[in-house]
């Protein structure tokens, strides 16, 4: 394979002179989005140039950070692994350090590894209409920790920054936690020496986390007790799917992948189809499936029945019911109850009840963070991505050649971030053969919808609700959450639906977003090129006339 990691020199390209180094594409982030970014660029843009800065000094993201005991997916491995390299495992659940491993060896596969800069962190990016490129700004940490200012170009910005901070977790701020005595833990920073043997542990939360590091800490604590305010659907899957083997068995090499791929796609799209539109049969369902996990007469009103219904917050999943084991051998108690204050010996609940603990975990969840915390503006006019819309979920409203790797909430992340990686490659090698040099989405007729859009009720995204995005009240500008759909819409659809390519040098890329979006925004707008297929013929709905592109 072709190496075109490297960037243009600094004495030839667009920056010929200047010192100031440039790449086709930037992608910002080493975790499972961007290594599978840079893979896709490598698949399908071999003639690409581009660069990975990652401001850990680690790849592997999510992956790499989170280290608390039982770490694993929560979503099956063969639709959250790659589809250019399938998860090469028997297990669907696999551990974290098994995740990390697969992401490591994908990067090494690829040759992405290599070309990785580490400790830059990118903070800001302002698009140039008249060169056509992004001035992108990173800081570079050395080992000592000196911060030096580092500017390069790129004509694409490839956003794989994930959703949530790095530098800290979500915490409520907990009455009297200063008085607490023992150790105070948040999963997002598990201290490597932690010795929980024989503790008393409390794990604050009902999510993934707490569902997941319960039972494995139950292993070799004397005792734990999952707090929780209010509970989360739980189902019971096994880390191993027995139709997985059959399927291995069964079939020639090089149809395993996609056919575990799909197999699972579309299982997990059906059940959460069915949540939405039979939200009482699957309550019924899952209740009666912790109903045989746990012991007659076990509470399941008050720790196990939500108040929402399925799918309006993540499905947690309980890997071969080792959670329900645990409950009934008694090393492990559900308390739903809220926190009154932490006292020195452990929590007192508003019950009057209080759990004594030697070791307390804040699993309350992740504090959302969109684009990495980059400050995005165009043309020097800084962009307020609360006020854009998101074009099918991956790029902004008015915002040229610039993508973000967003995956499902409902499903494997991979599946939607390779939708979108995929969606970036075509769009880059239209813009290579048409010779247009921006592409934008814009907007015409569609209305603001107050939905969220990452589709949950979950605490981190009501909470983040003001730093996201918008919606639209229909496609491109709705967030389908659907693989199939987004299938059809990304990979298959022309390019045109939504979108304005232009020559250099003649983008208005700054748009009003305030206020309503007329059907007839851009009236008057000129383009050099109208939109095209790399075939040259105009995609449908493209009024060749006015140049423009005409949203459905
Ligand atoms: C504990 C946990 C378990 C999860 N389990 C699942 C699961 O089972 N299935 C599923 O589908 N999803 C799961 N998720 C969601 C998960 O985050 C995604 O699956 C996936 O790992 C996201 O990959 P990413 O590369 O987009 O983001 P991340 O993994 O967050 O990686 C982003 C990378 O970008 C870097 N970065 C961020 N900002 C900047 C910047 N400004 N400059 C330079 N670098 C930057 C970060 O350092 C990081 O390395 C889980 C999340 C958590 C927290």
């Amino acid at each position: 394979m072709t190496d075109r990691t490297t960037s243009t020199t600094p004495g030839e390209g667009p920056n010929a002179g200047t010192g100031v180094e440039h790449v086709d594409v930037l992608v910002v982030g080493a975790g499972l989005s961007g290594i599978g970014a840079a893979c896709r660029l490598r698949i399908e843009c071999p003639w690409a140039t581009f660069a990975v800065l990652e401001s850990r000094d680690a790849l592997g993201g999510t992956w790499d950070l989170f280290r608390y005991p039982g770490i694993r997916s929560d979503s099956d491995m063969f639709t959250l692994g790659y589809p250019f390299r399938p998860w090469p495992r028997g297990e669907s659940i696999a551990d974290g350090s098994r995740i990390l491993r697969y992401l490591q060896d994908t990067a090494a596969d690829y040759g992405i590894d290599r070309h990785i800069r580490y400790r830059h962190r990118v903070v800001s990016a302002d698009f140039d209409p008249v060169a056509g490129h992004w001035a992108v700004t990173a800081e570079r940490t050395d080992g000592n920790g000196t911060v030096e200012s580092v500017q390069l170009t790129c004509t694409w910005l490839m956003s794989c920054s994930g959703y949530y901070r790095y530098d800290r977790g979500h915490l409520p701020d907990f009455e009297g936690m200063d008085d607490y005595g023992g150790t105070l833990v948040h999963p997002q920073f598990w201290p490597e020496d932690l010795d929980h043997d024989g503790a008393r542990v409390v794990v604050i939360g009902s999510g993934a986390t707490a569902i997941t590091l319960v039972p494995a800490l139950a292993e070799r604590a004397a005792h734990v007790t999952m707090l929780q305010r209010s509970p989360t659907y739980v189902a019971s899957l096994p880390r191993t799917n027995p139709v997985t083997g059959r399927v291995r068995r069964l079939l020639p090499r090089r149809w395993e992948g996609p056919v575990l791929r799909w197999m699972n796609t579309l299982s997990t799209q059906g059940f959460y189809e069915l949540s939405r539109r039979r939200p009482g049969l699957v309550k019924r369902v899952l209740r009666k499936g912790i109903e045989r996990e746990l012991p007659a007469g076990y509470d399941v009103d008050t720790h196990f029945t939500p108040r929402y219904d399925p799918w309006d917050q993540r499905l947690c999943v309980v890997t071969d019911g080792d959670l329900f084991a645990r409950i009934r051998d008694g090393s492990v108690d559900v308390v739903t109850d809220h926190v009154e204050r932490f006292t020195r010996g452990g929590i007192l609940l508003s019950s009057g009840r209080e759990l004594p603990a030697d070791i307390i975990v804040t699993a309350t969840g992740l504090d959302l963070l969109f684009l990495g915390g980059i400050r995005l503006s165009v043309a020097g006019e800084p962009v307020d991505v609360t006020e854009r819309m998101a074009y099918k979920g991956m790029m902004l409203e008015g915002v040229p050649n610039l993508a973000m790797a967003v995956g499902y909430t409902n499903a494997s992340w991979t599946l939607k971030s390779d939708l979108t990686c995929r969606y970036v490659c075509r769009l880059l090698n239209h813009l290579r053969s048409s010779g247009d040099a921006t592409c934008t989405p814009v907007a015409q007729g569609v209305q603001v919808s107050e939905d969220s859009l990452m589709g949950l009720s979950s605490g981190y995204v009501v909470r983040a609700q003001d730093q996201l995005p918008r919606q639209g009240d229909r496609f491109p500008w709705r967030v389908h959450q659907s693989y199939v759909r987004d299938l059809r819409a990304m990979r298959h659809d022309g390019l045109g639906e939504g979108l304005r390519f232009q020559r250099a040098g003649t983008a208005e890329p700054v748009i009003d977003v305030s206020g309503d979006r007329p059907a007839d925004r851009n009236e008057g707008m000129t383009t050099d090129a109208g939109v095209v297929e790399p075939d040259g013929t105009p995609p449908a709905g493209v009024d060749r006339s006015a140049g423009l592109v005409v949203g459905h």
